[in-house]
């Protein structure tokens, strides 16, 4: 579905459920006072400034930072890791006529290997007979060590990957192509912590995981709910610590880590398929995972298993926050736009 649908539907249903909602509003700064436990600050409210130009402070009992990958409070308060190992770029464009299976497989998104299995294509129908087609691979490999490289030189970068690849190649041969190229870098990081004194995080604000399986809008859904139990909690307790704002955070760090298992695991050459042939009784489990359902312990039992079918050097996964995280430099995720046709 189009994402900017899918969000206009969300604004709408919460102002329904008596949400006052206010757009076209920048959040500049999050107001912090001297009497928290989480080094000393208590959030205790924003400074905004409306279309017009004006600036106001506006105070609040919690603040939930649900700025995306820009990450307020995350840079303000230095909480953000970047993944030792998912260190990763994207570029992609929107295409018209590509070709799309039929009947109830139409809209089903595709995940394609590049032939040196370094990368892969993300293949998603949308409305309108347009397609998105993205390629993800290592950062170096894809931009040669910075995204902010000339728009042309994304363009041809990304003709010549969908040319090495004969199933994206087929599918798009004589679509049109709609719109310029985005490019972003597209490290997976997490916050320290989920919460401080007055604060909670949410969505990509928290943490944003490598896109393979499509699990961000489930990710930051999830987190959202989660820190809206404990900030309503919170609230009628008259309690807006870390503590009781950041209760979700191990078991939904728990959630993402199962995820990003499933997603290192794809990275490093595991074979799903040889694996459920292995161990049929487990499909119910892995597919159980794929689709989102990382909630629960129960999924677990697939790791021992997995592990039984490792190349004897082969270790599992390091862990998110830990091991040699990339190169210090410019590591935010920015997004390069096109400058010709948009969407
Ligand atoms: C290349 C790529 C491909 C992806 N593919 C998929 C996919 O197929 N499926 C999927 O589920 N996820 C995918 N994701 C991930 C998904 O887009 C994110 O995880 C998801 O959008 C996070 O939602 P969010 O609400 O936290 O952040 P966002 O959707 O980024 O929303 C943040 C909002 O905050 C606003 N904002 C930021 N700063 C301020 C401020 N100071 N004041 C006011 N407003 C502010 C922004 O304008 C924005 O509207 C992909 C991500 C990337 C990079």
């Amino acid at each position: 579905m189009v994402r900017s649908e899918f969000d206009q539907m969300m604004l709408e249903n919460a102002r329904e459920h008596g949400v006052s909602a206010f757009e076209g509003i920048r959040v500049r700064d999050v107001l912090f006072d001297n009497t928290g436990l989480f080094d000393g600050k208590r959030a205790v409210g924003v400074r905004i400034q409306e279309e017009n130009g004006a600036v106001r402070e506006v105070r609040a009992k919690v603040v939930v930072d649900a700025s995306g990958q820009s990450g307020m409070l995350m840079n303000k308060l230095e909480l953000r890791i970047w993944d030792p190992l998912l260190d990763k770029g994207a570029i992609w464009t929107y295409w018209e006529g590509a070709y799309r299976d039929t009947g109830r497989d139409e809209g089903a998104t595709m995940v394609l290997q590049t032939a040196d299995k370094k990368g892969w294509f993300w293949y998603i129908p949308l409305h309108d007979n347009r397609l998105s087609v993205g390629i993800v691979r290592p950062f170096d490999d894809l931009f040669g060590g910075s995204v902010e490289k000339t728009k042309t030189a994304h363009g041809e970068r990304y003709e010549q990957e969908v040319a090495a690849c004969p199933a994206v190649a087929k599918r798009v041969a004589g679509a049109k192509r709609l719109t310029g190229y985005f490019a972003t870098k597209d490290y997976s990081y997490r916050s320290t912590t989920v919460a401080g004194d007055g604060w909670v995080l949410v969505g990509d604000a928290f943490g944003f995981l490598d896109p393979l399986y499509s699990s961000g809008v489930l990710l930051a859904l999830r987190s959202g709910e989660m820190a809206a139990d404990a900030v309503v909690e919170g609230l009628k307790k008259n309690d807006v610590s870390a503590a009781q704002l950041g209760k979700w955070g191990v078991p939904f760090n728990q959630g993402v880590d199962r995820m990003r298992r499933l997603v290192c695991e794809y990275y490093d050459g595991f074979s799903f398929g040889n694996f459920i042939r292995s161990y049929p009784e487990l499909r119910g489990t892995v597919t159980d995972l794929l689709i989102g359902d990382l909630f629960t312990d129960k999924v677990d039992r697939v790791w021992e298993p997995m592990e039984t079918q490792y190349p004897s050097a082969k270790r599992a996964p390091v862990r998110w926050n830990e091991g040699q995280a990339p190169s210090e430099d410019e590591k935010q995720n920015e997004l390069v736009l096109p400058t010709g046709l948009r969407p």
